[in-house]
């Protein structure tokens, strides 16, 4: 029998690996995901998963960063049509998010940034009165309101993946589990031949997309690839006395010395859970929970919630976050080859940032718009 040839092969199954999949199965490239694994067990796993991808506005209007982060909330809105069209459940979950003001002065940069981004098509509403927010009567009495804005919400790292899953199987791409990477070769015909421990794959088109794990540095690539780990915890809760209706989070982020600064937030889950997290742990490269994340995420529940003493303590977890040196997404052309390709996760927007990265590497493989792959490509430290 013939030795089947992926158009494109991804090692890595997170979130990016799998939108990636996605968006070029649906233009009728075939894929194999190749992941040591699961899907969705590295960061992906992890994540709270917030999509708010046009918030962190100081980026310049211009720049790579905000041209993601705009595909990326035009993909996301449109999700749902494009999964109810594959008959399958969108994994984004339209909660809304509040974003909360301790005091005039937070409440008026709220509203700042929200007028910004309401410039770029992001809708929102003044809550200048905690009370609008709070019919089930569960927010800390010291928030004084804050923004919420309707259209954003939340994705579930693992429903995520296992939704987009279902998408690329019935699109005619291939998914392999328990397949670890292990060496590749470029052959004559400028085919790629993949090893992994038990298996050897071909394709024209070799994307890795491996998160946190440096898996090339056995290669010599450039000091710029190298992802430097971020340990992120979180814990998970639930309450029988309510529902957790949107996320909850800070809309500051430091950028004034008054009211409560930890900047995380409170998700919602299936059944009663809430997720509440992440802490960040700067060059941590293990799973270990220490109590510093875990006083972290006892802060962000007390500072939303007004009483932290029926929350039913379920679990606390890890997951690295893949932070880049250029700290933006890595996209690159690597190996002096147009057809081998890094693509990674941002460390803390690496979810809302993935169809946007996606579209962007999509684009490029088919020669539709390269200016985006371009701009990242071209980054250096
Ligand atoms: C605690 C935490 C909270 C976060 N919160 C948010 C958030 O609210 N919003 C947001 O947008 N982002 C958030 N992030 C960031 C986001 O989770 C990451 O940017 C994103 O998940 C990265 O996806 P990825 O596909 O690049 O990496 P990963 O999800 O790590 O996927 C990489 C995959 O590659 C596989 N792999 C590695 N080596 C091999 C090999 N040799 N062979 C085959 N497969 C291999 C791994 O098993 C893994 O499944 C958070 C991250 C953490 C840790």
């Amino acid at each position: 029998m013939d030795k089947q040839i992926y158009d494109v092969i991804i090692i890595g199954g997170g979130v990016i690996g799998v939108s990636i999949a996605y968006k070029l199965s649906q233009n009728g490239v075939k894929c194999a995901i190749i992941e040591k694994n699961q899907l969705g067990s590295g960061a992906t796993n992890a994540a709270a998963g917030v999509i708010s991808p046009l918030f962190y506005g100081s980026d310049k209007s211009n720049s790579p960063m905000r041209k993601i982060r705009e595909l990326s909330y035009e993909m996301f809105l449109h999700l749902d049509n494009e999964f109810e069209e594959l008959e399958i459940e969108s994994p984004f979950n339209k909660t809304g998010i509040f974003r909360t003001a301790f005091n005039q002065s937070e409440l008026k940069l709220l509203i700042d940034l929200a007028s910004k981004t309401s410039n770029l098509g992001v809708k929102s509403e003044l809550i200048s009165d905690r009370s609008q927010k709070n019919e089930l009567g569960f927010l800390n009495s010291d928030i004084l309101g804050g923004m919420y804005f309707p259209d954003e919400g939340y994705v579930d790292g693992i429903d995520f993946v296992n939704k987009f899953r279902k998408a690329i199987l019935k699109m005619n791409s291939d998914i392999f589990e328990n397949e670890e990477f292990v060496d590749f070769e470029i052959l004559d015909d400028e085919i790629k031949q993949i090893k992994t421990k038990q298996n050897i794959f071909h394709g024209n088109t070799l994307i890795f997309a491996t998160g946190s794990e440096n898996i090339l540095s056995k290669y010599n690539i450039s000091n710029d690839l190298i992802i430097s780990p971020v340990r992120g915890q979180y814990i998970l809760v639930r309450t029988q006395d309510f529902d957790l209706p949107y996320t909850i989070g800070d809309g500051t982020y430091g950028q004034i010395d008054n009211g409560p600064q930890t900047q995380g937030y409170l998700v919602p889950r299936d059944n009663g859970v809430i997720y509440i997290g992440a802490s960040k742990h700067i060059n941590k490269n293990d799973l270990n929970l220490d109590l510093n994340g875990i006083e972290f995420c006892l802060a962000v529940a007390k500072k939303y919630l007004n009483n932290i003493n029926n929350l039913e303590f379920i679990s606390a977890g890890a997951g690295i976050r893949p932070q880049s040196k250029i700290g933006v997404p890595i996209i690159k052309k690597i190996f002096d080859n147009d057809n081998i390709l890094l693509v990674s996760g941002h460390y803390t927007q690496g979810m809302m940032l993935s169809l946007g990265t996606a579209e962007i590497v999509k684009n490029y493989l088919l020669n539709f718009d390269q200016e985006l792959f371009d701009l990242f490509n071209g980054m250096n430290e």
